[in-house]
């Protein structure tokens, strides 16, 4: 199960949240101040990870899938299980 990004907005709090895609939309609960405000960040860590121009490109464009922003989530094969 990918684990997603999140960032509350009131307390400017990073964290994660190990969740199916199904859930990839529910509200995150803060864990600093236990605001349900908090939004889903992309995870270019992943992808400019690489240090490679071409491969992010490659991630970004045409790998997509609808849950995820490009090519990082388990639909995209990164961990598929
Ligand atoms: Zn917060």
């Amino acid at each position: 199960m990918p684990y997603y990004e999140y960032v509350c907005p009131d307390c400017e709090t990073r964290f994660e949240i190990r969740r199916s895609m199904k859930e990839i939309d529910d509200p995150a609960i803060c864990p600093q101040c236990q605001g349900t405000r908090a939004t889903r960040q992309v995870s270019k860590v992943m992808a400019f990870s690489h240090g490679d121009g071409e491969s992010v490109s490659a991630l970004g464009g045409a790998s997509a899938c609808g849950g995820c922003s490009g090519g990082t989530c388990s639909s995209c094969g990164v961990s598929r299980n």
